[in-house]
């Protein structure tokens, strides 16, 4: 077993060291992980919900640790941070309610009875990004232990911190050994043994678009069930008749949020012509005042970056682009980016079509609500995405024509626990959240009992 350096992104400086998994220690944890599912799947629903909820008041016990963690670990802010544990104990909250109502269905059938169930899978493989190690890692092994599989989970290299607390949370409320682990390590070796392992049932990938097209060619080989969030672009839509003020007071943090670092970054904002210098005259102010400060500054709106690679890779989309304004970021050490908007030339800049991942906004005009969703659905992607607008009809429409799996109308907040999560195009597969997210951790077992009728 190896280890990996944590590095303070605010910083740069390593922190602490954590263990990291080889392909012999991820085969015994899966290994152990299926001997669990035999049991867990027959824990009864009410004490499987119960089990939830503990571990839920355990996660709001622990909550400001966990924030603390996640600002020192990712930069992420306090702000964020302390909503990002929250969001855990809520989701695994709601998933408690599904064990005790997850019901099949009986259905009248000649010659007897015919009921359906739904069955767990086993272990259900678990791979998190860095950018939202707390969340993503909740959407997953929430509906997935819920269900009655047993998770094994791969927290990113750069930010296994929360997760492993997590998993000393989850026992310390009292799941059995086993029925979540947390495996740090790197992805070519545990996340690529999530994929191989037949044992694994199926996999959740959240990550790179790249990495998510291999996994799942991976999981074709063994028809093993695949969730895919992936990378985004997405539209924010101003037209004229919208409220300017509010559209323009919030397409900051539509983008700069995370330092950008949000696959549904709203990081391609196209105005309509006729408002175009109006809207931007409101953006520049909105964006020079965005407050980007010590992430664990209570008025903090913005931290770092996560790397230097990322710093780097941000920075080379200034290159040669018009630069319409920027904001400002902290000098001296750690990962720093200012909020930047840039001007595209057209809909084939590099910086209007690709994924940044940093605190970058690209504007472009439209002329009418045709070219509007044109010029949205012009790329790959289809994640998410706002539209602002006071007339009704307009918002329902380009609401149905722009091809994204999750939009907003005046409004730029994607995620809702309640509501499903999930990508069009090459932005994913499957949906995350919501009523729905449990069935894609089951399958649905058929049975007929013949009634010699
Ligand atoms: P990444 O794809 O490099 O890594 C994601 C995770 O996959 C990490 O845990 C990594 O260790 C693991 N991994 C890498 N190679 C692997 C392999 N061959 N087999 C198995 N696992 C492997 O992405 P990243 O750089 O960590 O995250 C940034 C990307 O994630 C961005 O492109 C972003 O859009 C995307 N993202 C999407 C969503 C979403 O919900 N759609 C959410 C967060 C991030």
């Amino acid at each position: 077993m190896g280890t990996t350096d944590v590095i303070d992104p605010a910083t740069g400086a390593v922190f602490t060291t954590v263990p990291s998994l080889g392909s012999e220690e991820t085969d015994a944890a899966i290994d152990r992980a299926a001997k669990a599912f035999g049991q867990w799947r027959r824990v009864a629903p009410g004490d499987r919900a119960r089990l939830l909820r503990r571990f839920a008041t355990v996660v709001e016990e622990h909550l400001e640790e966990l924030a603390l963690l996640e600002v020192r670990n990712a930069g992420h802010t306090i702000g964020n941070a302390r909503w990002e544990a929250g969001n855990v104990r809520d989701v695994l909250n709601y998933y408690a309610g599904a064990p005790e109502r997850l019901s099949g269905r009986q259905i009248p059938v000649a010659g007897g009875v015919d009921v359906t169930f739904h069955e767990p899978l086993g272990v259900v493989g678990i791979i998190v990004p860095w950018n939202f190690p707390m969340p993503i890692a909740g959407w997953g092994f929430a509906p997935a232990l819920a269900a009655g599989n047993t998770v094994v989970l791969k927290p990113a290299e750069l930010t296994p911190l929360t997760a492993i607390r997590l998993g000393e949370l989850a026992l310390e409320a009292g799941l059995p050994e086993n029925v979540f682990q947390v495996l740090p390590g790197k992805g070519s070796v545990v996340g690529q043994r999530f994929v191989t392992h037949p044992a694994v049932r199926k996999v959740c990938f959240t990550g790179s678009t790249e990495v998510g097209k291999s996994i799942m060619a991976g999981c074709a080989d063994q028809v093993k069930r695949v969730t895919l969030e992936l990378g985004g672009k997405s539209a924010n839509i101003v037209f004229a008749d919208a409220d300017l003020d509010a559209a323009a007071a919030a397409a900051p943090g539509a983008v700069f949020d995370n330092a950008g670092q949000d696959c549904c970054a709203r990081s391609r904002l196209l105005v309509q012509a006729s408002v175009y210098d109006e809207f931007l005259a409101r953006l520049e102010p909105a964006v020079r005042a965005f407050r980007v400060l010590d992430p664990s500054d209570d008025s903090s709106e913005m931290g770092p970056l996560i790397s230097a690679g990322q710093r780097a890779s941000v920075s080379s989309y200034l290159d040669g682009a018009d630069l319409a304004f920027q904001g400002t970021a902290p000098d001296g050490g750690g990962w720093w980016f200012p909020p930047t908007v840039l001007l595209a030339r057209s809909a084939a800049d590099r910086h209007w079509r690709e994924e940044i991942f940093g605190p970058v906004a690209s504007v472009l005009p439209f002329r009418d609500e045709d070219e509007a969703i044109r010029l949205a659905n012009d790329t790959e992607y289809g994640l998410s995405g706002s539209i602002w607008t006071r007339d009704v009809g307009r918002a329902l429409r380009v609401s149905r024509a722009v091809e994204t799996g999750a939009l907003s109308v005046n409004s730029n907040s994607s995620v809702r626990y309640w509501t499903p999560f999930g990508g069009m195009k090459q932005s994913g597969l499957g949906r995350e959240l919501g009523p729905d997210a449990l069935s894609s951790f089951t399958d649905v077992k058929n049975v007929f009992l013949a009634t010699g009728e």
